[in-house]
């Protein structure tokens, strides 16, 4: 690895994606500083890293100012499930405006590149289909999504002030849904929700009709566009990362009931407020600027993450039918 950007600091390091791309630097021989204040992230994602002289943990809130002397800053600290981020919606807020102020000051003192893992949520309940990153969105400003999708949205006006007024070196990601391993039993996500409810034969809950979309990115893919991105010279984004494969949130009950093997039924539970109707990336950019596309198919990802839940929840084997 390049000397130059060997000192990484990955904010919200402890959670789902953060511990995946901790493990990706470590890997690489890459110094790794981790930032987390464990709101939704656990030390169980980071635990097999805490020995490793190349690793360092800082149990700290982004939301106050940080002192360290880094090259790249990964940007990801603010919870991602809407049950996390609405639990203290002001909260999350903060974390988005504060915390991005102050990631960028250490950026700007430190001459670090940094990249924001924004979302796809700044297209809000999209107009436009597949989303482009040139689609300015439709997003309820005072909605319960809010502090959530404003929240992204602001801290992208503040990647690019920093980028005009002080030559920030700075990366804006928008992701789309991601799932795989770390993600949290209680997470509230869609994925891991059905994974562990088929797991337990419970009812599996679909909001609403089901027939609402999203587009399902393996967490590998996703590291290795965030890695892409933060590598590449002259172009600051956005871009999307996620993988266009669309299907209806039916259609993946159906698909984990089948590869769990559960003896589930599915429940419909009343649909969200501001809950969007269709999300699917454009990734047209990232192909053609970082040469970047998905490579894990939604069934192979889900059979990996379905093998993981089983592992967390102590089943062996999965619960197979009996007749
Ligand atoms: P996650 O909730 O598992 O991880 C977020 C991490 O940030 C957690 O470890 C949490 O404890 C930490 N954190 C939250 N607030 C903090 C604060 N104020 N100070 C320090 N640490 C804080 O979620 P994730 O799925 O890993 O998402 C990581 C990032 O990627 C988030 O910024 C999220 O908005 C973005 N993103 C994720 C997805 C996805 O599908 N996973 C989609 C779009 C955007
Ligand atoms: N969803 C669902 N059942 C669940 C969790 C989520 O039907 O147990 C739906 C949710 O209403 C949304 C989609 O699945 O339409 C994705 O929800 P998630 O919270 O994973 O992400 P986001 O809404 O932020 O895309």
């Amino acid at each position: 690895m390049d000397r130059k950007m060997n000192r990484i600091l990955i904010t919200g390091g402890a959670g789902f994606l953060g511990s995946h791309l901790c493990d990706y630097f470590v890997n690489k021989g890459a110094d790794v500083i981790c930032v987390d204040n464990f709101f939704s992230g656990s030390k169980d994602n980071i635990r097999h890293l805490l020995t490793d002289h190349h690793f360092e943990l800082i149990r700290h809130d982004v939301i106050h100012p940080l002192f360290v002397e880094v090259d790249r800053v990964y940007h990801l600290a603010c919870p991602a499930s809407p049950i996390h981020y609405q639990h203290n919606a002001i909260k999350t807020v903060k974390t988005n405006v504060m915390g991005t102020i102050n990631m960028l000051g250490l950026a700007k003192r430190t001459e670090a590149r940094i990249l924001l893992a924004s979302s796809s949520e700044v297209y809000g309940d999209a107009q436009v289909h597949p989303q482009p990153e040139t689609y300015w969105g439709h997003v309820n400003p005072i909605g319960p999504r809010s502090c959530y999708d404003e929240g992204k949205r602001v801290a992208e006006t503040l990647m690019m002030d920093y980028h005009r007024q002080n030559k920030t070196d700075i990366k804006i990601v928008r992701i789309f849904n991601t799932y795989g391993p770390r993600m949290a039993v209680d997470d509230g996500r869609v994925v891991s929700n059905f994974i562990v409810q088929a797991l337990q034969n419970k009812p599996l809950t679909v909001y609403g009709d089901g027939s609402q979309t999203r587009s399902f990115c393996y967490v590998t893919d996703l590291i290795s566009g965030l890695v892409a991105m933060m590598e590449q010279e002259d172009f600051t984004g956005p871009v999307n990362i996620g993988n266009p494969g669309e299907f209806s949130i039916m259609e993946l009950a159906q698909k984990v009931i089948a590869l769990t093997g559960s003896t589930s039924e599915i429940n419909h539970n009343p649909l969200p407020q501001d809950d969007p109707v269709h999300r699917c990336p454009d990734i047209s950019s990232a192909q053609k600027k970082l040469g970047w596309k998905p490579q894990t198919p939604l069934e192979e990802g889900l059979k990996k993450t379905i093998v993981y839940f089983q592992e967390v929840l102590g089943l062996t084997t999965s619960p197979k039918r009996t007749s």
